[in-house]
């Protein structure tokens, strides 16, 4: 099978390759055509996946299209985008239908979800690697940013930390668990839920966001670091799963929660203000702390003491 007839069964018949909404020219051409509303503007990110270094090398085909997608989708729900687009570059050392078949399913089956069109890519031979563009539209000034939290502001996360990191070991055969520990930590692994709707509901409200890839205490310093101010979190009102408890233990699954990456849940600031409409809409928001004047990020026991760990998030090319 050459690239063009992979291009075509794989992708390009894929329904999430339709063109539709926002979309007037997808897979064929030179370049796709994007629509954007008069008073919005695009949101675009790219992310890459490489074979063994973000993903197992061998792993099921189908995750990985569905996880990779999500994980590029995440970051449109940081910025409080609409999704609207994305593109796909891959880079496969061998032309496997089978592999490729389960790949593209997963992948139709998160953009579907998502409500991203595939739209353009590129296909090429080499060690297995994929990049992934997502393109979103949001209204003209009111993407979450990183730059804008005040002092004063409540510190909140969508959702339950460090599922992701519990379920590594079981990714890697590692370790094993009853089903009741495993589903829900694996599910959180590999099919990770872009909070895309929690992001538009931000919008206007949050002042800052970003989705946490690599472990909470990592990427609220970038918050910090943006806006020039201290983030202050609370150690005991981090939400952690039962089952990620009962597979680590207490310790763990908090260090989990604390620095291990790959949770594509939001972390944001908002002023207190905000915050009862938002729960009386039932969002899934957790207070766990709050931004003061000064630098940094800093966590705190149920005394008020500060007990900030030294060990942060995951970064590519740190010399330790
Ligand atoms: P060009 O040579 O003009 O860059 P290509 O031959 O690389 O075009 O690709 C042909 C068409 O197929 C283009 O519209 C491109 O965006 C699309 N395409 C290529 N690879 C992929 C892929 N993996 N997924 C989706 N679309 C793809
Ligand atoms: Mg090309």
């Amino acid at each position: 099978m050459g690239e063009f007839e992979l291009i075509r069964n794989f992708f390009a018949a894929a329904p999430c390759a339709q063109v539709g909404e926002g979309v007037a020219l997808g897979i064929g051409d030179d370049c796709a055509l994007l629509d954007v509303p008069f008073g919005e503007q695009l949101a675009i990110s790219t992310d890459t996946l490489v074979a063994g270094v973000h993903f197992a090398d061998p792993c099921d085909p189908f995750l990985l299209g569905q996880r990779s997608l999500a994980v590029a989708a995440s970051d449109l729900a940081a910025m409080g985008a609409t999704p609207l687009a994305f593109t796909l570059a891959l880079t496969l050392p061998a032309v496997e239908a089978d592999w490729l078949e389960a790949f593209a399913r997963g992948l139709n089956l998160m953009a579907q979800g998502c409500g991203l069109r595939l739209i353009g890519g590129d296909t090429t031979r080499g060690p297995l690697c994929l990049t992934l563009t997502v393109f979103g539209r949001v209204p003209r000034g009111q993407a979450l940013t990183r730059s804008a939290a005040r002092p004063g502001d409540l510190l909140c996360v969508g959702g339950e930390l460090g599922n992701a990191a519990g379920a590594l070991p079981l990714v890697l055969g590692q370790r094993s668990a009853t089903p009741a520990i495993a589903e829900p930590l694996l599910a959180h692994y590999w099919s990770p839920q872009p909070q895309l709707a929690l992001g538009q509901a931000l919008r206007g409200k949050a002042s800052s966001a970003l989705d946490i890839s690599d472990g909470l205490l990592a990427d609220c310093g970038h918050i910090a670091l943006a806006s020039k101010v201290r983030l202050l979190i609370e150690n005991d009102r981090i939400p952690v799963s039962l089952a990620l408890q009962e597979f680590l233990g207490d310790a763990d699954a908090q260090q989990a929660a604390l620095s291990g990456g790959d949770d594509y849940v939001l972390a944001f600031t908002l002023a207190a203000v905000e915050l009862p409409t938002l729960l009386a809409d039932g969002w899934p928001i957790h207070v766990i702390g709050r931004v003061v004047e000064g630098q940094g990020v800093g966590l705190l026991d149920v005394h008020g003491q500060d007990i900030t760990p030294t060990i942060r998030g995951y970064q590519h090319f740190r010399s330790e």
